[in-house]
C-alpha cells in the first residue's frame, strides 16, 4: 500500500475528536487494506510497528531535529522556529518539507511495507556506527516522503502519533470492519496482546486460542482497604498468598524450550538464563504457561529492594556476572495453560491444585506462599509473618474466580502497611543546581485524566532521589527532551516513576486540582509504559481514603 493512503487516513482521524467517527474511519479502511498488510497498518494505526510494550524505538527527538536538518536543508533557526510555532515535530518537519531546498525531482514513491521495514530496523542498530546507521535508515524514509507523509513518518519514529487513536477503538474498528462481536476481539486481544494479530485473526474469522510462546495480558489486582476488608468480600472463598516485591513473570514451556516474559510482555529469557534453567527442570509439563513473581535475594535468602532486581533486568551484556552478583528466587502462584487446555476459565482453587502438580520446587523455583481460608486470625498471622520476613504485604484472591487477562476486576485484593505509591508520568524535567547541575534536578509528575482527556499534573519531585538513581531518569530524560526553555525541559511522557508521598490534597497550583506533598521516588518503572501508570481516578480514590483514614502511613 502506498504510505500517502495511510497519511490521509490519520489525517482524517486528526480532524476529528469524536470517537465514532474514528472508529468509523479505521472501520473503512482496515475493511480495503489487503490481507497481508493488516498486520502492519493496524499497528500503524496506533503508531507503532511492535506490538504494544515490545521495543522502543530509541530514537532522541535531538536525533530527529538533525536528519530532518539534513534532509530538508533548512537552518536549525528555522526548524526551531516551525517547532516552536507547532509544538510538534512532525508538523515542523512537514513545514520544513514544504520549503524545501532540495531537490524533489525523481522522488519515488513511498510504501508502508517500506515505512515499517526501515523503522523495525532500528532498535537493532547497536553499539559502533548505530548513529549513523539509523540516521541514513530514516533519511531514507523522509527523503522519499511528501510534506504529509514527513509529518505522520516523524511522529511513528518518536512513538508520539498524536491522532487521538485509543486500544478501545482500533478494537471496535477491528470488530465492525470483520462483523465480529467487540467482546470477541477484546478477548483475542487478551490472549494475544497485539492488535495486529487481532485483525488477522478477525480477518480469517478466528477465535482466541492460546498457545505457547505468545505471551497474555497479566492479570492485575485492586487495593483493599485492610485484610478484614478483602477477605469479608470474598467469604468462604479466599486464599491469601505472600505478595512478594519484585518482577512480574509469564514462563512458557514447549518440551526443553522456554521463554519468560516480564509484565509488559517483553521477553526476558536473555536476562534470566537462571530462571530458564529452573523452569525447564521445575516445571513438569510438555506444554504449560504459568506466572509467578522473582525476587532478587541476598545470600541468607533474605528478599533485597527492588532496585537491585531492576539492574539484572536493564542488563543487556554480561549476564552471567549479574547471575552470580544477583540471584534471584521465583514464586509461581499461577497456571492458565497446561498441555493443550486453557485454564482461564477455570476457578482459581483449580488452577492452584494444577500449578503444585506441575511446578516440583528446586533451587529457587517455587511456588508462593498460599493459604485457604477465611479466618482472620489465621490470615492475619500469616500476613504478619510475612511482613516479618521482609515481603510487601498480601494478596488475597477470589478461588471461585477465572483468571482475567489484563483486568483489575477485583477477584485479586493486595493488603500492605505502607502507604500507597503512585505509578506517575514525568511530563518536565528542570535543571538541577550546584553540585547537580549536570543532572535534572526535579520532576514534573502527571497523570492521565480521562475526562480532561489529556495528562494533568499533580507534584514536582525533588528528592528521594540518589546520584545513581538521578544519573539514570536524567539519561532517559535527555532522550525525550521536546524543547527545552529557561532550564526547563518538556519531555516526551514516557517514563513511568513510582513515587511515595506524605499526602494528597486539593491546590490549585496543578491543573488537575490536586497536590501530592513531598513525593519522593521509590523506583523507576522499567517494566510500565504510559498506558500502564494510574490516573486521576485513582489519585481521586487515594485522596478519599485518605480522609477517612483507610491510607495508610
Ligand atoms: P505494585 O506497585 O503494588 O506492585 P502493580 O501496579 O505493579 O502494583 P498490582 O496489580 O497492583 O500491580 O499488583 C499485582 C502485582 O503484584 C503483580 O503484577 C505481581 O507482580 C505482584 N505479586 C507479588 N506476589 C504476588 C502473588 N502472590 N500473586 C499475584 N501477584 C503477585
Amino acid at each position: 500500500m502506498d504510505y500517502s493512503e495511510l497519511a490521509d487516513c490519520y489525517e482524517k482521524l486528526e480532524s476529528t475528536t469524536k470517537k465514532l467517527q474514528k472508529r468509523d474511519i479505521l472501520n473503512e479502511f482496515y475493511f480495503r487494506t489487503p490481507k497481508n498488510e493488516l498486520y502492519d497498518i493496524v499497528l500503524l494505526s496506533l503508531g507503532q510497528v511492535f506490538p504494544s510494550g515490545q521495543e522502543n524505538l530509541g530514537i532522541a527527538s535531538e536525533l530527529m531535529k538533525k536528519i530532518i536538518i539534513n534532509v530538508t536543508g533548512a537552518a536549525e533557526k528555522e526548524f526551531d522556529a516551525a517547532f516552536r510555532e507547532t509544538g510538534d515535530p512532525g508538523l515542523a518537519a512537514e513545514r520544513l518539507m514544504k520549503s524545501r531546498k532540495q531537490n524533489t525531482l525523481g522522488r519515488r514513491k513511498l510504501t508502508t511495507r517500506k515505512v515499517v521495514e526501515n523503522t523495525k530496523k532500528l532498535p537493532e542498530m547497536q553499539g559502533k556506527g548505530s548513529r549513523e546507521k539509523k540516521i541514513a535508515l530514516i533519511s531514507e524514509l523522509l527523503s522519499a516522503a511528501s510534506p504529509k507523509e514527513a509529518r505522520y513518518i516523524v511522529r511513528t519514529v518518536l512513538g508520539e502519533m498524536r491522532v487521538g487513536v485509543a486500544a478501545g477503538t482500533v478494537r471496535d474498528a477491528i470488530a465492525k470492519a470483520f462483523s465480529r462481536e467487540p467482546r470477541d476481539i477484546e478477548h483475542l486481544f487478551d490472549v494475544t496482546g497485539d492488535f495486529g494479530r487481532v485483525a488477522t485473526m478477525a480477518a480469517e474469522g478466528k477465535t482466541a486460542k492460546m498457545e505457547v510462546f505468545v505471551p497474555v495480558r497479566m492479570m492485575l489486582a485492586e487495593r483493599a482497604p485492610d485484610l478484614k476488608a478483602a477477605l469479608e468480600k470474598f467469604g468462604m472463598a479466599a486464599a491469601v498468598e505472600t505478595k512478594y516485591d519484585g518482577f512480574r513473570i509469564q514462563a512458557h514451556k514447549k518440551n526443553s524450550d522456554i521463554k519468560i516474559f516480564s509484565r509488559n510482555l517483553e521477553e526476558v529469557s536473555r536476562q534470566f538464563p537462571d530462571i530458564v534453567a529452573h523452569a525447564r527442570e521445575c516445571m513438569r509439563a510438555k506444554q504449560c504457561i504459568a506466572e509467578g513473581e522473582v525476587v532478587a535475594i541476598d545470600r541468607k535468602g533474605n528478599p533485597l529492594p527492588f532496585q537491585m532486581l531492576s539492574r539484572r533486568i536493564q542488563r543487556k551484556h554480561s549476564i552471567d556476572e549479574m547471575v552470580r552478583q544477583i540471584p534471584v528466587q521465583v514464586r509461581m502462584f499461577d497456571i492458565i495453560y497446561l498441555e493443550g487446555e486453557n485454564l482461564m476459565k477455570s476457578p482459581l482453587k483449580e488452577r492452584w491444585s494444577r500449578l503444585k502438580e506441575t511446578v516440583k520446587p528446586a533451587g529457587g523455583f517455587g511456588l508462593a506462599e498460599h493459604l485457604e481460608t477465611a479466618d482472620y486470625k489465621e490470615a492475619n498471622a500469616f500476613y504478619q509473618k510475612a511482613l516479618d520476613a521482609g515481603q510487601e504485604g498480601v494478596m488475597v484472591k477470589n478461588l471461585d474466580a477465572p483468571y482475567q487477562p489484563g483486568k483489575r476486576v477485583g477477584y485479586w485484593l493486595k493488603v500492605k502497611e505502607i502507604m500507597e505509591t503512585l505509578d506517575c508520568i514525568i511530563t518536565k524535567a528542570v535543571a538541577g543546581e550546584g553540585k547537580r547541575s549536570a543532572w535534572f534536578g526535579s520532576f514534573l509528575l502527571s497523570v492521565w485524566d480521562e475526562k480532561k482527556e489529556k495528562l494533568v499534573e499533580i507534584g514536582k519531585m525533588a528528592s528521594g532521589t540518589t546520584e545513581e538513581e538521578l544519573e539514570k531518569l536524567t539519561q532517559m530524560l535527555k532522550k525525550a527532551v521536546i524543547r527545552e526553555q529557561d532550564r526547563i525541559a518538556e519531555v516526551m511522557p514516557e517514563i513511568v516513576v513510582e513515587v511515595a508521598y506524605e499526602e494528597i490534597q486539593k491546590s490549585p497550583t496543578y491543573d488537575s486540582g490536586m497536590a501530592l506533598r513531598f513525593p519522593r521516588l521509590k523506583r523507576i518503572r522499567y517494566d510500565k509504559g504510559p498506558a500502564d501508570a494510574d490516573n486521576i481516578k485513582r489519585v481521586k480514590k487515594l485522596f478519599a481514603m485518605q480522609a477517612i483514614g483507610k491510607s495508610k502511613q
